[in-house]
């Protein structure tokens, strides 16, 4: 078998990012746990292989266990919009960059958890007992340490590092949040400006947020799930963020999610195109008519050409 270089450039792990559930030469989709290779062909061209085609790769950069991503990707076309007030829209004109919060310093106490903490007992004994298996089945593993109290306890040392790294994940894992839905929504003007009569809503897709982040390799973005957390536990590691509690349902709110490493708790400002994320802006219904001609002079002070249009909630109906 092929050595792994494990040489991961961007464009590389762009390419995987993009073609990961199949066979790039066959066509056939990746299972879980199947194992996939990931490297160049001769002519150099990137390629995502299935065991049956690996011998084609001329370099094998990473070989790897499939797993099906933890979140739904929507589909292209589906409407996002981001409601705003006017301070967060001329930032995001100014700096021409997405802000991404971390995870910790949202309300919502339930960002990144596994369960509710009666639940914690029941998650905890499962995965003592997922290590325990894992340590006893371990290639070369002695007798001595794969039982008794030597088991128990880097069992237990195992599950302590999975629960600090829960913790640490709230502070690396920032997100940027999308509210998907074919339509402006009254509830979201309310929700997501902190003064309603001076706020704006971008109009983008999934398509569009995708390529004006450069269709980064790093971010993924995904549909939030919401569930019982007394009847469900959510994903383990990262895959935990892609879970809300039902009481959320009404955000149907699509994430982008970003791992900052580097600056652990604080969040990032990541360069979009401007041009290609806003396909409309709309001023909120609550809005004085002063507010709308202000809107309209920031648009034309950075330059960019889109579309300022009054919320359709200020149509007025006939009896
Ligand atoms: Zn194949």
């Amino acid at each position: 078998m092929q050595e792994m270089t494990h040489k991961h450039t961007k464009d590389l792990d762009k390419f995987y990012h993009k073609n990961r559930n199949a066979c790039t030469n066959c066509g056939h989709p990746f299972s879980e746990s199947e194992t996939a290779h990931l490297g160049h062909l001769k002519d150099r061209s990137p390629a995502v292989l299935c065991d049956r085609c690996a011998t084609l790769l001329d370099e094998t950069v990473v070989r790897y266990y499939w797993m099906k991503d933890p979140f739904e990707s929507p589909n292209p076309e589906d409407k996002l919009w981001r409601y705003m007030d006017i301070a967060k829209f001329i930032s995001l004109l100014s700096t021409e960059s997405l802000y991404f919060s971390p995870a910790e310093s949202f309300d919502d106490p339930f960002e990144g958890a596994k369960g509710v903490l009666e639940k914690e007992r029941k998650w905890n004994d499962y995965y003592l007992e997922f290590f325990r298996y894992a340590i006893k089945t371990a290639p070369g593993i002695s007798k001595e340490d794969s039982s008794g109290e030597k088991l128990e306890k880097t069992a237990q040392k195992l599950l302590n590092e999975l629960t600090e790294s829960g913790l640490h994940d709230r502070k690396n894992t920032c997100i940027s949040c999308w509210h998907c839905n074919e339509f402006e929504s009254e509830a979201m003007w309310k929700l997501y400006s902190v003064n309603v009569t001076n706020a704006v809503a971008i109009e983008t897709t999934y398509q569009r947020l995708y390529q004006a982040l450069g269709e980064d390799p790093y971010i993924d973005i995904g549909k939030v799930k919401y569930i019982d957390y007394r009847k469900q536990f959510s994903n383990i590691g990262c895959g935990a963020f892609w879970y809300k509690r039902k009481s959320f349902e009404h955000e149907r709110e699509v994430r982008a999610l970003i791992r900052n490493h580097e600056n652990t708790g604080k969040g990032v400002s990541h360069p979009v195109n401007l041009d290609v994320l806003i396909k409309n802006i709309y001023v909120s219904p609550y809005a004085p008519e002063w507010f709308t001609q202000v809107v309209k002079d920031v648009v034309k002070k950075y330059e960019l050409n889109k579309p300022v249009l009054y919320s359709a909630m200020i149509e007025k109906p006939f009896y």
